[in-house]
């Protein structure tokens, strides 16, 4: 029995059982009521209590006499107490049996929880009362929470798991939460997605325990960075996920965010050394009711992705545009594998000739890609085939293309001098890249000497030492190397010695600002200064105008390219050009009338 102190004095008078003549067990069904260990007493439609076992009273922790006369309603929960009177309001009506898992008042130390059954009882007199019986359910209840709880929980780092995130956007989606006062602030809602850059080296340099360490510690840095409103979830690896509500604008997600990278940027100390992480976080936010789940995470997984794609370490917010050019990529990815098969990419030739002849001293492969009907630009593809990896499968493919067309060429009397290939950096660093030129040319039987590989700075710089190894192994062969677009990389003029290269292509931005800019003509007249002293073929592409090319004339340009002498042609065009005259073939080789200084 209770050790606290009861008045009772206050407690209601006693209600004599048999004086109700409404008593529905007779002595030896009473003796096993008590037995049972049960709740069990009768109650009036309003919940009044009439008779209680001594059970009862030991187990609600109330004197049985307190218990006479008093509301079953008091002895519950408030979050319950209109559940209980609609189940004995609706028991006293129709005379169905009911059940409810019911909360009682907390206090004095009786069960949380108890399994509360109604059923009507019509004693032989007439008069009708409410029988209920219950269990005490605290432990079950107890441990369906637990079991719930950690169902939404990342063990490893104690923040909630993907399906917590999930339940939490469906409480938003059903309009559960938008309600709630901890809401004033703004009913803007915001899911940020963030990868650790870099985990995987961590892990496998540092091994999976300090991984884990510092996945533990980020997801305690996330706690301690948001709101605790704010939710923080793991979605599994590196992934993490931000659920963010109650925001008055877009800004307000982005500044949590800021706070976010900056806090992950701080070093963590892992077996005694500090180690840094940066992270990319994709940002989906909308200003009303959230949609479904998975187009949250779609949303904020596209803008993670572009996030990482701009060189991580930021944020970048979902748009419909940037869900437009992904969507673009997404489906140039996709036709591309087939566009591959079915032969839909060709190779046009753009004559590269003497700046005071006009005549042709070279040619260069330009890819093209005719996808339905439609000319789809190497700008778009090529960065797409050089993330989906189909660039060295192409990249190959235009090095042989490109190797035979020059031999059939030579064979029906039009000698093109050299034949200039562009190669990208994820072809060039790929193991097989020697491999695939040499039996280009070996396929084609051409001379290396007559294949010019077109490389910009940043491959080169990406890794020198590998870079030039290779450049000197395929120099061996014969191969020469121009740098394309000039001018809009590194230009750290020390590797220019480094490297065997032939000739610097003149960007194309510069030769179009030459004429208005003085600027412009300046680089220009340094780069072919430049090319002069290294010994190298000074090429300027994108030439337009008669000016540009006299300019470049007089300045010395060894070769120039562009629209003021002829556009990419299909082998076919380029072919009956030739023969009615429009394009000439030059003489002379280029690359012999320079001697490397
Ligand atoms: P790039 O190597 O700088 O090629 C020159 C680009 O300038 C070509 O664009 C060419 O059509 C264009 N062009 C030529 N003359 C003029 C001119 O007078 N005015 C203007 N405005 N443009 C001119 P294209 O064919 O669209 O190629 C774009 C880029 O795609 C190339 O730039 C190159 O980086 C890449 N690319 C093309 N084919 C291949 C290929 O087979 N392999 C690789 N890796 N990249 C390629
Ligand atoms: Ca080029
Ligand atoms: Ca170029």
């Amino acid at each position: 029995m209770t050790a606290l102190a009861y008045d009772v004095a206050l407690a209601p008078e006693p209600a004599d059982r048999r004086a109700h003549g409404a008593t529905p067990a007779g002595g030896e069904a009473w003796a096993l009521l008590e037995a049972s260990g049960a709740l069990a007493m009768w109650v009036d439609a309003q919940g009044r209590i009439l008779e209680a076992t001594e059970t009862t009273a030991d187990l609600l922790v109330y004197p049985l006499d307190y218990l006479r006369g008093a509301s079953l309603l008091d002895l519950v929960a408030l979050e319950s107490r209109e559940r209980v009177a609609q189940m004995l309001n609706g028991c006293a009506h129709d005379g169905a049996a009911r059940r409810e898992r019911v909360r009682m008042a907390g206090g004095i130390g009786g069960p949380d929880w108890i399994d509360l059954r109604v059923s009507q009882h019509t004693a032989s007199n007439g008069a009708r009362t409410l029988l209920l019986f219950g269990h005490d359910i605290t432990d079950w209840v107890e441990s369906q929470r637990e079991l719930t709880e950690r169902a939404f929980l990342d063990p490893l780092t104690g923040v909630g798991n993907r399906a917590y995130i999930r339940k939490r956007i469906e409480e938003y989606t059903s309009g559960q939460r938008l309600a709630q006062p901890g809401n004033a602030a703004g009913q803007g809602f915001a899911l940020a997605l963030m990868d650790l850059d870099g985990f995987k080296n961590i892990n496998d340099s540092l091994g999976h325990e300090f991984g884990d360490a510092l996945l533990k510690e980020v997801g305690a840095r996330l706690q301690d960075t948001v709101r605790t409103r704010h939710s923080v979830a793991r979605l599994g690896g590196d992934e993490f996920v931000l659920l963010l509500d109650g925001l008055a604008s877009e800004a307000d997600a982005v500044r949590i965010l800021e706070r976010v990278i900056h806090v992950c940027r701080q070093p963590f100390l892992l077996g005694g050394c500090h180690v840094r992480i940066t992270t990319s976080i994709g940002l989906a936010y909308s200003a009303g009711a959230p949609q479904s789940e998975s187009q949250w995470l779609r949303r904020a997984d596209l803008a993670m992705y572009e996030a990482k794609a701009l060189g991580k370490n930021r944020y970048c917010v979902y748009t419909s545009e940037l869900d437009r050019r992904l969507d673009e990529q997404f489906r140039i990815e996709q036709s591309m594998f087939e566009a591959v098969q079915n032969g839909e990419f060709l190779l046009h030739y753009q004559p590269i000739v003497w700046p005071d002849s006009g005549k042709i001293c070279a040619v260069e492969a330009l890819m093209r890609w005719e996808h339905a009907g439609e000319a789809i630009r190497p700008d778009i593809f090529i960065p797409v085939a050089e993330k989906n990896g189909l660039i060295k499968h192409l990249g190959a493919w235009a090095l042989r293309c490109a190797c035979a067309q020059l031999a059939a060429w030579d064979a029906q009397g039009i000698h093109v001098g050299h034949m200039s290939v562009n190669v990208s950096a994820v072809q060039f660093l790929h193991p097989n890249f020697f491999d695939s030129v040499r039996a280009a040319i070996q396929d084609a039987g051409i001379g290396a000497d007559r294949l010019v590989l077109e490389i910009t700075e940043s491959v080169l710089m990406t890794d020198p030492k590998a870079a030039e190894q290779l450049l000197l192994s395929l120099r061996a062969l014969g191969i020469r190397f121009a740098v394309d677009d000039f001018g809009t990389g590194y230009s750290s003029l020390s590797y220019l010695r480094r490297f065997p290269l032939s000739a610097l292509k003149v960007d194309r931005s510069f030769v179009a600002d030459m004429i208005d800019s003085p600027h412009a003509r300046t680089i220009v007249s340094a780069v072919l200064s430049l090319a002069r002293e290294l010994g190298l073929v000074a090429i300027a592409e994108g030439v337009e105008t008669e000016a540009q090319g006299d300019l470049l004339a007089a300045q010395g340009c060894d070769l120039v390219q562009g629209w003021r002498y002829a556009r990419a042609l299909s082998p076919a065009d380029f072919e009956n050009s030739v023969l009615d005259g429009t394009l000439v073939m030059g003489q002379g080789e280029v690359f012999t009338q320079r001697v490397a200084a």
